[in-house]
């Protein structure tokens, strides 16, 4: 099975545009809510029962168990009885915003993330199950909400379906992110040819086993000092009036573009990297242990994460091979005798081996011991440390990637 997902930006009629955005309300109101029911559970398990109940009090009975996305879906039927606005949007719609709900806790309990917080908007909502020929021409067809005209900006390929539509809500439109399917089997990548290995770090964006340094964007930074002056406008202007809402919307177009900036800036990176190579090993980020770190830089870990995203999809898209390594004290050992070196100071830019003399900038050194490690998990090994590349004991000229 192969699925694929492709953006679209739609040309809503008024009404449809309303429709959208009631849909959304509802939708945030129904999250909301549920993320309320769960956070009273969760506080009434944390006070002790003879406790004073000044501060906390247990309130919910100690036989209600923990509300779930099933038990949520089952209350949701039947709220629909009292409220006739949530039978408004498609009932699967409401039941995958308890769904969200459901695997924000998840991320919370397995991956470290926050605790879910209330939303003040809702960015999208989705239909999990659509026609397969909801995409015609350049109309889609949204259920409950009707025919709805978009831009048309690449066609959907030959024996693709649609399998789901999330209908989406940026500061620029209304978009559709139409995840499209094909029943064909694509063979696994299999491990083949030149492998480079990657290094996710803090002076240089990436640098790779081949010496090379891509020097990171900070698209955030670039647009802070517009981004300033447009909230410092919005701050002079009365909440809710139009003028207020024209900035705000110039605040939203702008964040926007720092997201596509950025985004484009990955895929350029993630091809260039996938040209000539058979395998792209990378770390294995573990962004709970950085999030605790003093480098904390919360843009900063989001966008190694996200990139390493887009880099795993365009190595399968290109026939490349990607996986990503035990990220352990990759900067600690020499690659080229394995040697601990032992912990190297941020300021300490060269790794220089006592051991065996092998110098070489600390990234660079840190990216061939991931590329090692990825081969030998996939069961090869390397002769050469670098292909046809000498690195003379002291000598090091980082070889620069213009983009
Ligand atoms: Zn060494």
């Amino acid at each position: 099975m192969l699925n694929l997902s492709y953006q679209y930006k739609l040309k809503c009629a008024p009404d449809q545009a309303a429709a959208i955005d009631e849909w959304l309300g509802i939708c945030r109101s129904v999250y909301n809510y549920a993320l309320r029911e769960r956070k009273d559970w969760v506080n009434s398990r944390k006070c002790l029962i003879d406790r004073c109940s000044i501060r906390a009090e247990y309130i919910i009975s100690p036989e209600t168990k923990r509300p779930t996305y099933s038990s949520q879906c089952k209350s949701l039927t039947a709220a629909k009885r009292t409220n006739p606005n949530l039978k408004i949007p498609q009932s699967q719609v409401l039941q995958q915003t308890l769904k969200q709900l459901e695997a924000a806790f998840v991320n919370m309990w397995e991956r470290g993330f926050g605790f879910p917080r209330f939303k003040k908007q809702m960015g999208s909502f989705v239909f999990p199950q659509v026609k397969p020929d909801a995409v015609n021409g350049n109309t889609i067809d949204l259920p409950k909400i009707g025919k709805v005209e978009f831009h048309n900006s690449r066609d959907i390929p030959e024996g693709f379906v649609c399998k789901q539509i999330r209908v989406i809500k940026k500061a620029s439109g209304y978009y559709v992110s139409v995840s499209i399917g094909c029943d064909v089997d694509v063979p696994d990548i299999m491990p083949h040819g030149y492998a480079i290995g990657v290094d996710l770090g803090l002076n240089s964006f990436i640098a790779t086993s081949e010496n090379q340094f891509v020097k990171g964007h900070k698209f955030f930074k670039e647009s802070e000092g517009q981004l300033r002056l447009l909230q410092r406008r919005l701050k002079n202007k009365i909440k809710g009036s139009r003028r207020w809402l024209r900035v705000k919307r110039q605040i939203g177009l702008l964040h926007e573009k720092i997201h596509n900036c950025r985004k484009d800036f990955f895929f350029k990176l993630a091809h260039q990297l996938c040209d000539g190579v058979g395998m792209i090993f990378a770390e294995d980020l573990n962004l709970k242990a950085l999030g605790r770190s003093a480098l904390r830089k919360a843009c900063l870990d989001a966008a190694w994460g996200s990139f390493l995203n887009i880099l795993s999809h365009v190595c399968w898209k290109r026939g490349v091979y990607f996986a990503q390594v035990n990220a352990n004290g990759t900067s600690q050992i020499c690659p080229n005798c394995g040697t601990n070196c032992g912990k190297k100071k941020l300021s300490e830019r060269v790794h220089h081996c006592q051991n065996c003399g092998y110098t070489t900038d600390r990234d660079v050194a840190a990216a061939q011991v991931v590329k090692e490690r990825g081969l030998n998990a996939v069961g090869q090994t390397v002769s050469t440390l670098v292909e046809g590349k000498d690195f003379g004991a002291g000598v090091y000229t980082p070889a620069r990637v213009s983009l």
